[in-house]
């Protein structure tokens, strides 16, 4: 990239004479009159002799010879003289003897070669856009002479990497300049205040068709596409990349000039006249363009080049796709069966003992953190060394695969049935509640008891013991996941001791723990509502199961501040305590008699069933009407908050 500063400060850019700034200041006027320009003309000897020798060449085909400025300017037109007096300053500034000698001549020469191609194009157009189709053709790439003259060093690379890439160079300019040469055309037809189509038809003349066509309504459309296709044959005569070049002119010639491609060569021996003539006008050599015939052959040749190396390209490209995409559907295949293998028992197919650790310890400071009952069953098969004696190692197998299917998948998506050694099972139960828990073990012994499993067409009896629990974790779950693991794995051998074939639940909440777990379950807003008959219970617990999970609720010091319960200087004094002693939010703060147990109970009423979600979600299964939910909310929170802090002195309670 460069600064565009670069170019612009540059003592090098081409300018115009005062001649040619005082003709195009005449010819913007139409009531101009023309001796006024024959004597403007006049104060420059070199151009009156060059537009003298102009008039009398085959390029204007006037049929009488001008013998002097003053016949040959009525009979060109005040616009043709303004145009050659312009041209001629540029093909001054074109002139370069120095190293980048054979740039500044191809410069030129493509130049003439564009502008006699945009002329004959404009006329196929009408002849209206005649001369300044000309004029424009010829200015089109001053952008690349004004950075020839002032950033060779950066330009030249740039054109050499366009040649040898076979890409177009505005392209390449744009890509590693930051600017191309068609952007600086047109800064330079602003600096010399040249005609607003000008700078138009300079800005799009590199554009593609798809651009182009996109112009269609543009009241200088006519010029733009003159243009543009004569840019493509300026690069068709004298670029290396031909091929590139003939394939744009094709398809513009083809889309914007009705000219079908067995027509182009005809055409363009026409352009080839047309410029030789110029050429002379100009004092150019041009005996170094091939024919078109030549140019053809050669750019055609290119062309099937860079059409198999396209193909090649895209071969290789949707090759390297494919095995691309092949390598990542199997390295993920192959990802998710070791993914699964190292979560899975083989034998059983349900969750091996690992994954039920991660997923134990994952609930333990979930509950932890929300105050929140855990429950694990513990089941081991009765008698089950008996069986393997009996009927053998392989039948056991089945025994363990047929328990552990019918057990695994009458339990809830989020419980967790593991196979935790052996002929031993284990299951996470998901918000637990003693009662919850005990049906579900009760459930699952009967499972097992009436699962039809023969051997030799006669049924075998199977039968488990399991023992379960309920606690909720302290804040600090240090040594709690061993403290449930052997209090179910007990409550299993009670089960054994009793008989087996039963069930046998315990539950370590503390009293005020449990009392706490009433108070918050008679503080939720489903509660009330079931209370207040405005629902059922199986309805209100569809609900709660459609109800956003808890990991984003509010923070309970956030939420007694949001209630007005506590000051923000309360809750820091209650944070700094709980992290002193790991006690829970609500502890510390009934501690530090911040807090009523009821107020405690409230808040984690509101952060465990936040109203405005549960009602949100009665509205959205059409259950209830908004209005309604608002004013059942109100009421509620009118109803259950606690008001009075203790720390007044006072204590509420709740209904
Ligand atoms: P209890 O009612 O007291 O639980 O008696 P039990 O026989 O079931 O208990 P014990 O712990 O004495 O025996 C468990 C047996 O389970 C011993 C072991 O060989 C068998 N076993 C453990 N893993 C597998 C297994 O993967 N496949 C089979 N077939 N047997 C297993
Ligand atoms: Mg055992
Ligand atoms: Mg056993």
């Amino acid at each position: 990239m460069i600064s565009p500063e670069k170019i612009w400060s540059s003592d090098q850019l081409p300018t115009l004479p005062a001649v040619a700034v005082k003709l195009l200041d005449l010819s913007k006027n139409p009531d101009t009159d023309i001796s006024e320009v024959i004597e403007t003309i006049k104060t420059d000897p070199a151009i009156t002799a060059k537009i003298l020798k102009a008039s009398n060449s085959s390029l204007f085909g006037l049929r009488s010879n001008c013998k002097g400025i003053e016949r040959a300017v009525p009979l060109l037109g005040t616009m043709v003289v303004t145009s050659l007096a312009l041209s001629f300053s540029l093909s001054e500034s074109a002139i370069n003897e120095g190293p980048l000698k054979v740039r500044f001549d191809s410069y030129w020469k493509q130049s003439i070669i564009q502008s006699a191609a945009a002329e004959l194009l404009a006329s196929r157009l009408g002849n209206e856009l005649k001369h300044d189709s000309f004029l424009v053709g010829l200015l089109q790439d001053i952008g690349h002479l004004a950075m020839l003259r002032s950033i060779p060093e950066d330009l030249v690379p740039v054109l050499e990497q366009a040649e040898t890439h076979e890409r177009e160079c505005a392209e390449v300019e744009s890509e590693v300049l930051g600017v191309n040469h068609c952007e600086v055309g047109v800064k330079m037809m602003e600096r010399w205040e040249l005609p607003e189509p000008f700078k138009t038809a300079i800005e799009h003349h590199h554009d593609s068709c798809e651009q182009l066509k996109a112009l269609t309504t543009h009241p200088n459309f006519n010029l733009i596409i003159s243009i543009a296709t004569s840019s493509a044959i300026g690069d068709y005569f004298c670029s290396t990349n031909s091929g590139l070049a003939l394939n744009r002119l094709k398809e513009l010639t083809l889309e914007f000039f009705n000219m079908p491609n067995e027509e182009l060569n005809e055409f363009l021996e026409q352009v080839q006249s047309r410029f030789e003539e110029a050429a002379q006008v100009f004092s150019v050599n041009l005996d170094d363009i091939g024919s078109p015939h030549e140019i053809m052959a050669t750019a055609n040749e290119q062309l099937l080049k860079l059409t198999m190396k396209a193909q090649v390209d895209s071969n290789q490209a949707s090759a390297r796709q494919a095995v691309v995409e092949e390598q990542k559907i199997k390295l993920e295949s192959e990802n998710k069966q070791l993914q699964s293998k190292a979560i899975h028992d083989p034998l059983t197919k349900v969750y091996n003992r690992s994954y039920f650790n991660e997923a134990f310890e994952k609930e333990l400071y979930h509950c932890a953190r929300f105050a929140r009952p855990i429950g694990i069953i513990f089941s081991d098969i009765d008698r089950f060394k008996q069986l393997n004696d009996t009927y053998g190692h392989q039948f056991g197998d089945l025994v363990l695969q047929r328990i552990a299917k019918v057990a695994s998948e009458s339990t809830r998506r989020s419980d967790v049935f593991c196979r935790y050694g052996g002929e031993e099972f284990v299951i996470l139960a998901n918000n637990p509640s003693e009662n919850g828990i005990r049906e579900l073990s009760e459930r699952l012994r009967t499972l097992i008891e009436n699962e039809v499993i023969e051997f030799e067409g006669k049924r075998v009896p199977a039968t488990a013991s399991l023992g379960a629990v309920v606690g909720i974790p302290p804040r600090d779950i240090t040594g709690y996941a061993e403290r449930l693991i052997a209090e179910s794995d007990q409550a299993m051998y009670e089960s054994k001791e009793k008989g087996r074939n039963q069930v046998q639940v315990r539950s370590i909440i503390s009293k005020d723990d449990q009392e706490l777990q009433q108070l918050v379950k008679r503080s939720r807003f489903s509660r009330w509502l079931v209370t207040k008959k405005i629902f059922d219970i199986p309805t209100i617990s569809k609900a709660l199961l459609k109800c956003p999970q808890e990991e984003k609720r509010a923070k309970i010091g956030k939420l007694a501040i949001a209630e007005k319960l506590l000051t923000d200087l309360q809750v820091t004094k209650i944070l700094d305590l709980q992290k002193e002693s790991g006690k829970r939010f609500g502890d510390a703060a009934i501690q530090l008699n911040l807090l009523t147990q009821q107020q405690v109970s409230y808040l984690l009423a509101l952060q465990i069933e936040p109203p405005i979600a549960l009602g949100k979600t009665l509205i959205t299964l059409e259950l209830l009407e908004s209005a309604h939910t608002t004013e059942l909310i109100k009421q509620f929170l009118l109803e259950m908050k606690p008001s009075l802090n203790p720390a007044e002195g006072q204590h509420c309670g709740v209904s």
